[in-house]
């Protein structure tokens, strides 16, 4: 019997890697009976049966899993961001930062497109408002941010962000090799960007990334209005010092949230975003 980890997933096959070996194996009888099968990022035990075949025996229990891409034990997402063309928006940024936190899974924000700056005010925004809460990169298709290299090692990491703003070219440029179709490649085609890729994790950095970009827009649908609070990763230094514990820092008094708020240990625009979020989850349960 043998650990290794589920890097590919393919008509009923899932390769598993393991020693630096590819392992075609099946997940026999045992998990079509149950709900769970398994995914691109398990860890699994599984029995060798000839010398590259094999069969999963067990799954081990998850840290996390995305649904784009399929993905599970995920340690790190890069959210991706244009500074310009889509323009920079703090609050999608904070929606992506939320429902990564929401996922127990470590964020990293990367700033593309740095070569359209024209801005200062808006960069030392950007660095003031998430530089002491996330790991920050700025870097460009052209001048690319060789720190973006070291972050791999030993990671599962995730590339995310809304379209337009260079998770494919950011992809292309650290994995030639995938050569992945950007905007201006698909447009030139004239066909959809969007053909069904299967998602394989691939080495990078002595690490793994998912080989196609993850998901593009946010949806707040399986977090609920009482824990949002707990995704916004700075406010969790005051929040345990409400006066109530049940305190969603909107019109409580003595709240811990809002006294950071007035001394800067919480920025405007995050304490925004959060109001903001937690006033669509709650309308949408109202609904029901
Ligand atoms: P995706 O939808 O997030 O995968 O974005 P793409 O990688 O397809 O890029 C969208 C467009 O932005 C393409 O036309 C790219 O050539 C362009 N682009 C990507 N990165 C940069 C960059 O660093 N600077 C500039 N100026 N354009 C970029
Ligand atoms: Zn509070």
């Amino acid at each position: 019997m043998h650990t290794g980890r589920i890097i590919k997933a393919l008509s009923g096959f899932y390769y598993v890697e393991f020693n630096g070996a590819l392992y075609q194996t099946r997940a026999r009888g045992l998990f079509r009976k149950t709900e769970e099968s398994p995914l691109v990022g398990d860890i699994v035990d599984f029995q060798i049966e000839n010398v590259t075949d094999g069969y999963i025996t067990k799954i081990h229990p998850r840290e996390n899993e995305l649904v784009r891409p399929t993905v599970a034990n995920i340690d790190q997402v890069l959210i991706t961001m244009s500074l310009k063309t889509p323009a920079f928006s703090f609050y999608l940024l904070d929606r992506f930062l939320a429902y990564v936190e929401a996922h127990d899974i470590e964020p990293v924000v990367v700033i593309t497109k740095m070569d359209l700056a024209d801005d200062d005010d808006l960069i030392d925004k950007i660095k003031d408002t998430y530089g002491a809460i996330y790991p920050v990169f700025f870097t460009s298709q052209d001048e690319m941010n060789n720190d973006l290299l070291n972050i791999f090692e030993n990671k599962v990491t995730v590339l995310s962000g809304q379209s337009g703003v260079g998770k494919s070219s950011l992809l292309n440029t650290l994995l030639p090799e995938l050569e992945l179709k950007t905007d201006e490649i698909s447009s030139a085609l004239n066909r959809g960007k969007h053909t069904t890729r299967h998602v394989e994790l691939v080495d990078i950095g002595g690490g793994l990334i998912a080989d196609t970009p993850g998901f593009s827009t946010i949806e707040f649908t399986e977090i609920d209005k009482y824990n949002i609070k707990y995704c916004f990763k700075e406010f969790n230094d005051y929040q345990n010092q409400c006066k109530f514990r049940e305190c969603m820092h909107i019109n409580e008094p003595k709240c811990a949230v809002k006294e950071a708020l007035q001394n800067g240990g919480i920025k405007q625009s995050r304490y925004d975003s959060y109001l903001a979020i937690h006033e669509e989850i709650s309308n949408r349960k109202e609904r029901y």
